[in-house]
């Protein structure tokens, strides 16, 4: 379906925004809800504290993407097979950006909207090493960060969710770059 999409961008002090958008124990009680948990090398559990992660960058360069859908979800799709659509089209691009803006700034590291994707099932399902470990990154929630807070206190973006089917007026990604000391 046709869209139009806003970018928004912006610097964040990486202390100001662990204090104030970075749960670990709660969203990792969501993750554990989730049927990527323990099966696909990006998702928790992990063996490592993602607070040490986040507390080895200075700054965050926060993303945010607004998709505005425009007219109705064609034929027999529903709301949600529509927003799938779109979200994977864009979340595509953003990462290839991401990974871009990584190879510029040497110690930088992308935080990507939402679970890795790029094989249709994950190594891990079969303990295997993941196929791409150059390209694959875990995705901001996945360590931690509350996305609606951040979009909210950084962007001024709420999100807006599916509701009896039907497509809100907005669609949102976030993504982050993590910026050395
Ligand atoms: S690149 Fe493939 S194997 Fe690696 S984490 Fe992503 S989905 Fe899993």
């Amino acid at each position: 379906m046709n869209y139009s999409v806003t970018r928004y961008c912006t610097l964040c002090e990486a202390d100001d925004f662990v204090a104030s958008c970075v749960d670990v124990p709660k969203f990792l009680g969501f993750c554990r809800e989730c049927r990527n948990y323990g099966n696909n090398w990006m998702c928790p559990p992990f063996d490592f504290d993602p607070l040490d992660i986040w507390r080895s960058y200075g700054k965050v360069r926060l993303y945010g993407l607004r998709m505005t859908p425009e007219g109705e979800c064609g034929g027999e799709n529903s709301a949600m097979e529509c927003a799938r659509e779109i979200i994977i089209k864009e979340k595509r691009g953003l990462t290839d950006e991401l990974l871009e803006e990584e190879k510029k700034i040497p110690g930088s590291l992308s935080f990507f909207a939402g679970s890795c994707e790029l094989c249709p099932v994950c190594a891990k399902t079969t303990s295997e090493p993941c196929r791409f470990p150059a390209r694959a990154r875990h995705s901001i929630e996945a360590l931690g960060a509350d996305v609606s807070i951040a979009l909210k206190k950084y962007l001024g973006l709420d999100i807006l969710w599916i509701r009896d089917d039907k497509l809100p007026e907005y669609l949102t990604l976030a993504a982050a770059l993590l910026l050395p000391r």
